[in-house]
């Protein structure tokens, strides 16, 4: 059987919310709000693990009440791990009372690092760090029955890239990161960004300002 990508717009700040299914088993990715309704949404699969792309409110503030319901450890690189637990703090002076359906995650279950790799069911994902965005993002690159498809979270987006305004973020090092990711994910890639339309490596290379500095 084919594996199987779900997407959920989550949240006030419309995040993209995946499910990736292979073989009954499925692994959330960025559940940024809304953790209740995301379970209720997948009651066909056994979630397996739950993943955050970095440590931002609007990707990690539905991880609790999804856990709580589906009983599935949760994972964020190491790096983000810190501030994870604190994001509504950290994003509230950036969005005020505007965060919606979100709660603080709860110590993470799994650490994450460069070189990791994720199963679920037959599939697999190599994590690939991507700072820049936040101190610790990651990118989840597919291998196997997930190959040709990769989670970007808010580093790369179609047509441009993550900001770095915000605590944590810097610019130069978000610039070197798209560089690797250019090396890295292979051009005929289906980008999952953690906002907006997917894309490809293939179509940002070409039309991407921030790839063609
Ligand atoms: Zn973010």
């Amino acid at each position: 059987m084919a594996d199987e990508i779900r997407q959920f717009v989550v949240g006030n700040i419309q995040t993209n919310c995946y499910a990736y299914i292979s073989e009954g088993a499925c692994m959330v990715v960025d559940p940024g709000a809304s953790g209740a309704r995301i379970a209720q949404a997948l009651p066909d699969v056994r979630i397996e693990l739950v993943v955050a792309t970095h440590r931002h409110h609007d990707h990690v503030g539905g991880v609790k009440a999804l856990v709580e319901a589906c009983g599935a450890p949760w994972a964020i690189s190491a790096a983000d791990a810190p501030r994870a637990t604190q994001a509504l703090e950290l994003s509230s002076h950036a969005f005020g009372s505007m965060l919606g359906d979100v709660e603080d995650p709860p110590e993470p279950d799994q650490l994450l690092h460069e070189g990791d790799e994720l199963s679920v069911g037959t599939a697999r994902f190599r994590v690939i760090a991507a700072p820049g965005h936040t101190e610790g993002g990651i990118v989840l690159l597919g291998q196997g029955g997930a190959e040709g498809i990769c989670f970007v979270g808010d580093t790369l987006f179609a047509g441009s890239c993550g900001r770095t305004d915000l605590l944590g973020g810097d610019h130069a090092t978000l610039m070197a990161t798209l560089d690797r990711l250019c090396e890295e994910i292979p051009p005929e890639t289906t980008v999952l960004c953690g906002h907006g339309e997917a894309t490809t490596m293939v179509r940002e290379l070409a039309t991407n300002p921030w790839l063609n500095r």
